[in-house]
């Protein structure tokens, strides 16, 4: 098995905000909840969008990972904040809040073409996380993806990951590469969870701070040592795939018959009151790596209605639009750092069908930093004193 180049040794401390450490921006504080698989029950999505209202900006923001952030939050908030996520069980663990960073499978057990629903794992592997004290230590970056064999997810930088090779077999990846260790269905989470306190012994072993596995010194295969006896032996190496560049969108017919819509959240805004609309239309929700929403589960006198009301609030059903293709960093006000308002342009450049690179998938930025920049491949276009500098594959355009 190969392994990353090793990245220097982290200095700083790991400031990943949560729910209750909150990260000082321009525009008041910001907190990111973590939504385990981006699984949201109706209620859960309520409470979001009235915290949302009541406490932040109005909008929730969908991170690439399925998780959620509320900007804007006065000073102290936290507390408030905390108790109404608490109540619907979005805070399960003040100590492991911040851990439970777990991609999975979009539609999972409802879209075909997957050996198995990963919906139980997600349950368990969260539970598994809080119930570990040790595991608090892992850092805020570290990233679980939990891949039903339809590739998905596997390749969208997973530090710890599951992927289902048949209804019976399980690989293990440890950052985005096969371990070559398997796991029957059944046993697959508590390997996972062994993986992730592998990570740290490995750290530790290291003196490192790393934040993320790739980091430690050839950390895939020492971490894939360290299991040797809590897995199967190595099977047929698995070729990992790639980051998707866009998520699926539009309608997808169920097993069960019934249809679930995949709308594009335009720059990852997501009102209050379209919070409030998605939680009217299903029993549960999923947030994708994408920005986007699955609403599942809709009968079929139910789907027209649906997609008509969501689009008028301006979520994208088009897999043609541009929308889909382009992505922003909070940029100003929310950044002091900020040298643009990039949502404001890039949303001009959509409007007005004046995007740079043409067709190409785009992360707009307000500094180098190129804060939520997507996995794979990514025009930059990165806000300077003297305008925009248009960023491909390395080569810098004006
Ligand atoms: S990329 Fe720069 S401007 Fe944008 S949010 Fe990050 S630090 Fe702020």
């Amino acid at each position: 098995m190969s392994s990353a180049a090793p990245a220097p040794t982290r200095r700083r401390v790991d400031a990943c905000p949560g729910a209750l450490q909150t990260h000082p921006a321009a525009d008041g504080a910001l907190a990111r909840v973590r939504i385990p698989g981006g699984l949201l029950s109706a209620t859960q999505l309520r409470v979001l969008a009235g915290a949302a209202r009541d406490l932040g900006d109005g909008h929730l923001e969908l991170t690439s990972r399925g998780n959620l952030q509320l900007r804007g939050l006065p000073a102290g908030a936290e507390p408030r904040l905390g108790d109404r996520l608490a109540a619907v069980g979005l805070l399960p663990s003040a100590t492991h809040e911040r851990v439970r960073n777990v991609l999975a499978s979009v539609l999972s057990g409802r879209a075909g073409g997957g050996h198995l629903d990963v919906r139980p794992w997600v349950t368990a592997l969260d539970a598994g996380l809080c119930a570990d004290p040790a595991l608090a230590g892992l850092p805020g970056r570290f990233l679980l993806t939990l891949d039903d064999g339809r590739g998905d997810v596997a390749g969208l930088g997973g530090d710890v990951g599951l992927l289902a090779r048949s209804a019976t077999e399980v690989a293990l990846t440890l950052g985005g590469i096969d371990s070559g260790r398997r796991a029957a269905p059944a046993d697959a989470v508590p390997l996972a969870l062994a993986a992730a306190r592998a990570f740290l012994a490995e750290r530790d072993a290291q003196g490192a701070t790393a934040w993320r596995l790739a980091e430690l010194d050839d950390g895939p295969a020492r971490v894939a040592t360290r299991l040797r006896g809590q897995s199967r032996d190595f099977g047929p190496a698995v070729e990992v795939p790639g980051a998707p560049v866009v998520g699926p969108v539009g309608a997808v017919t169920q097993v069960d018959g019934r249809t679930a819509l995949l709308g594009v959240v335009r720059l990852g805004r997501l009102g209050a009151d379209q919070a409030d609309l998605l939680a009217r239309l299903a029993d549960e929700v999923q947030l994708t790596p994408w920005r986007s929403v699955a609403v599942p589960d809709l009968a079929e006198d139910a789907v027209d209605d649906a997609a008509v009301d969501l689009h008028r609030t301006g979520m994208v059903f088009d897999e043609a639009s541009p929308w889909l293709r382009v992505t922003t960093c909070a940029g100003r006000p929310g950044c002091a750092k900020s040298l643009a308002d990039v949502r404001g342009d890039a949303t001009a450049a959509v409007t007005t069908g004046a995007l740079p690179a043409g067709g190409a998938r785009q992360h707009w930025a307000g500094c180098g930093r190129r804060c939520g920049r997507p996995q794979g491949g990514v025009v930059d276009v990165v806000a300077t004193p003297a305008g925009y500098d248009i960023q491909r594959s390395g080569v810098e355009e004006d």
